[in-house]
This record gives structure tokens, C-alpha cells and sequence, in this order.
């Protein structure tokens, strides 16, 4: 089995591609959001010291993000293969996780890059909405409710998401673009490139043959 990163832009479909990787495969699913916010409601020693930092509108430092995927990626579940999703973020993660890799004597095998172009992309997320009551998303082109501005799944009213605008998107995408991009470079003997402007199952049948069995 695969030891993976899965890297994209924001509204890439990365997060989706993972779920179905994940699911499939029966791997450990490594996010460094899910991981910082479960230590954070668990109260652990590393989730007191990001939400000091997260409250204070600070990012949380390498030291402590790299301390989380190490403890995480040490664990025996990981032997047979794991996704990383979330990091790492630039170059500079990147060679500090190339350091932690050597010292755990993991070998990475394959970076899944979704790529969609930034037109596209700021479409995807300024037609996205969310239902607030089940959690359930849509898109006011590609993937309608039944009735407009309505769940089909509970009823309540759709909403957008307050990040989900023009600007705030222009601005993740800018991010993105000058300090994770760099890493396709970084890791250019690993990467896979996938077109993710296309139906969620060609993408996952596409991705499903380079991870192989
Ligand atoms: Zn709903």
C-alpha cells in the first residue's frame, strides 16, 4: 500500500478525492486541520499550545504541526500506508518533513496533485452552499437542489458561507499559488497530476489506477 500526500488548491475537490481514497483503500486519513482540531476539543498538551496561537489570529508553528504528523505517522496504523492531506504547506515544511521521514524510516511513493484551473475554481466556490442544519453542500450550477435554496435533505434554507466570496477565495488561491505550489517542483519525481475538472468518479477511476491494488 501507498504512503501519500494529496495536495490541491482550495475548491479542487481534494477533500472529496480523500474521503474515496481513504475508504477504499482502508488507509489512515492525516489531515493536519482534523488532527489540530481533535487535539484542541480533547484538550491534549499540542492542543493548548495551537488554539494559544489559533486565538490570537496567529498560524500555528512548524514545530508544533510537524511534533502532530510525527506523533501521528509513528503510529502502527500508518505502516501500511497512509494519505496526508494539509501538509505540508511550503517549502520549508517540506523539508522539514523530508528530515522526520529519514529519521522514521518512511518512504514516501506518490504526491497526487489536483489541479483545476483559478477561473474555475472561484466559480466552484462562489456557487457553493451549504445546508447549516445537516451540513449537506450544493452548487447553484453543478449540483442543484430540487427546489432552489432549499435541502432536499431536511428542508432548511441554504446558505453561503461567509470565506465564500470572490475576494477572501482570490486571496486563499494567491496563498496557495505562491507558497504550496512550489512543492509540485519539490517533489517533481512523485508527482501525479490529476485533472480535477471532471466528475468526481472519472477522477477517483483515474486516481485509483496510479495507486494500483
Ligand atoms: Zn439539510
Amino acid at each position: 500500500m501507498k504512503k501519500m500526500l494529496i495536495m490541491g488548491p482550495p475548491g479542487a475537490g481534494k477533500g472529496t478525492q480523500a474521503e474515496k481514497i481513504i475508504e477504499y483503500y482502508g488507509i489512515p486519513h492525516i489531515s493536519t486541520g482534523d488532527m489540530f482540531r481533535a487535539a484542541i476539543s480533547n484538550k491534549t498538551e499540542v492542543g493548548l499550545i495551537a488554539k494559544k496561537y489559533i486565538d490570537a489570529g496567529n498560524l500555528v508553528p512548524d514545530e508544533v504541526t510537524v511534533g502532530i504528523v510525527k506523533e501521528r505517522l509513528s503510529n502502527p496504523d500508518c505502516k501500511n500506508g497512509f494519505l496526508l492531506d494539509g501538509f505540508p504547506r511550503d517549502l520549508k515544511q517540506a523539508e522539514m518533513f523530508s528530515d522526520m521521514l529519514k529519521e522514521l524510516d518512511i518512504k514516501l511513493d506518490l504526491v497526487l496533485n489536483i489541479h483545476v484551473d483559478s477561473e474555475k475554481l472561484i466559480n466552484r466556490i462562489i456557487g457553493r452552499r451549504i445546508c447549516p442544519n445537516c451540513g449537506r453542500t450544493y452548487h447553484i450550477t453543478y449540483n442543484k437542489p430540487l427546489k432552489e435554496g432549499i435541502c432536499d435533505e431536511c428542508g432548511s434554507t441554504l446558505i453561503q458561507r461567509k470565506d465564500d466570496n470572490v475576494e477572501t477565495v482570490k486571496n486563499r488561491l494567491d496563498v496557495y499559488a505562491q507558497k504550496t505550489e512550489p512543492l509540485i517542483n519539490y517533489y517533481k519525481d512523485l508527482v501525479y497530476n490529476v485533472d480535477g475538472d471532471r466528475d468526481v468518479d472519472v477522477i477517483f477511476n483515474d486516481i485509483k489506477k496510479v495507486i494500483g491494488d
